[in-house]
């Protein structure tokens, strides 16, 4: 039988949620909610109210980014993953290149190679735990890779990559978009969804979109290419700019994300937000190193991801027992990524997250393997 071993509770995190998605939700976000009603929440998404509030998240999200001139902030139902769908129907012209270092990377290179109309894309990959990125390649349209990593806890830089011509970049930032430094010109399309910096829901996409990528977006479509209705990016172009998605999104995501940036925009914004999200990974990282039985599985220190840190654990050290326990005392989502199938843990250390709960984690932590090493 489990008996759980408790952690006193002064070295435990005030917030045990540490989830690398969806992540922890902040109690001012709650709060937020419930001012929404009744003036916003059971309203019709085609009415003032709702628009005003997609107008609202769409315009601070320009400033959050700094978008340059030119550049729109659109939004669709479906999340990311239907973003890929999306994205390989009207960004994709003939051929993408894809640089995968883990499954998300992988997953829209899946969605760019099944796809009928397009050629099978190139794909550049790398070991879980390193990375990859683009390179100039004659035939690519489009070249793809993700900001972080989310499976393996591996960052990289948004930089176009030099010689690639007219071709549009296309950066899934789902869960490094508002948690780490972007230069938003560097990329023609980053796309992200709310639950994870954002603090929100799933559900939704939000993509910063260049003038480039709105011209091979409108072009695609008159091109008489079949494209589903709900993943025609042209449509939701269009939507956006009027403050409308085609079908009802969730109005309680939109409204935790306001409010989530609202609070990050007080704090700095972007500078706010990277301060955070740097201190936590800096107490994670320097506590593993100085542990003998936990080690930082990305290899490489500029490639660690600060929003998401994955750790290794010497065999002796059970991470699904460790866990176990961690969750006894309301200290939860610390999992490895599924398919990875490694003895890790995987922290979430978004924006939401207090650096403070971070350090008090490894803390709890360090209390933990000291008594199941015993
Ligand atoms: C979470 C995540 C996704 C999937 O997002 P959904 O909104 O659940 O589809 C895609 N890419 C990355 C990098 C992620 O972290």
């Amino acid at each position: 039988m489990f008996e759980p071993i408790t952690i006193p509770a002064n070295l435990l995190p005030t917030d045990g949620r540490f989830g690398s998605g969806p992540s922890k939700v902040r109690g001012e976000q709650l709060d937020a909610l419930v001012a929404a009603q009744p003036l916003v929440l059971g309203t019709s998404h085609r009415q003032a109210p709702v628009k005003d509030l997609v107008g609202d998240v769409r315009s601070m999200l320009s400033t959050f980014f700094n978008v340059p001139d030119g550049y729109e902030v659109i939004l669709g139902n479906g999340g990311s993953t239907m973003f890929w769908d999306a994205a390989a129907f009207s960004l994709v012209e003939r051929k993408a290149q894809h640089a995968a270092f883990g499954e998300f990377g992988q997953k829209f290179a899946k969605a760019t190679t099944a796809a009928p109309h397009l050629e099978a894309s190139s794909v550049r990959t790398a070991e879980p735990g390193t990375v990859v990125l683009p390179e100039a390649e004659d035939g690519i349209d489009t070249y793809a890779w993700p900001h972080n990593e989310t499976s393996t806890g591996a960052m990289v830089q948004v930089v176009r990559p030099p010689a690639i011509g007219d071709a549009l970049t296309v950066v899934d930032g789902t869960s490094a978009a508002g948690g780490l430094f972007l230069e938003a010109r560097q990329a023609d399309v980053y796309y992200f969804a709310p639950q994870k910096s954002f603090a929100s829901d799933g559900g939704i996409w939000f993509a910063l979109i260049s003038p480039a990528a709105i011209e091979r977006i409108e072009r695609i479509a008159a091109s008489g290419r079949y494209i589903p209705e709900s993943l025609s990016l042209a449509t939701a172009l269009t939507n956006s700019r009027v403050n409308q998605t085609l079908n009802t999104p969730a109005v309680a995501t939109l409204v935790l994300m306001r409010a989530q940036l609202e609070w990050m925009l007080a704090g700095g914004g972007m500078d706010f937000v990277t301060y955070r999200t740097s201190q936590s990974a800096r107490s994670v990282y320097e506590w593993a190193e100085s542990r003998a039985w936990a080690e930082a599985f990305v290899t490489e220190p500029s490639n660690r991801s600060t929003v998401v840190a994955t750790i290794g654990l010497a065999d002796k050290v059970d991470s699904s027992l460790l866990r176990q326990h961690l969750r006894a005392n309301g200290v939860v989502d610390v999992d490895p990524y599924r398919k990875l199938g490694r003895n890790q843990i995987r922290i979430g250390m978004y924006p939401a997250v207090d650096p403070e709960d971070v350090s008090a984690l490894t803390r709890s932590i360090d209390y933990l393997v000291e008594r199941l090493l015993t």
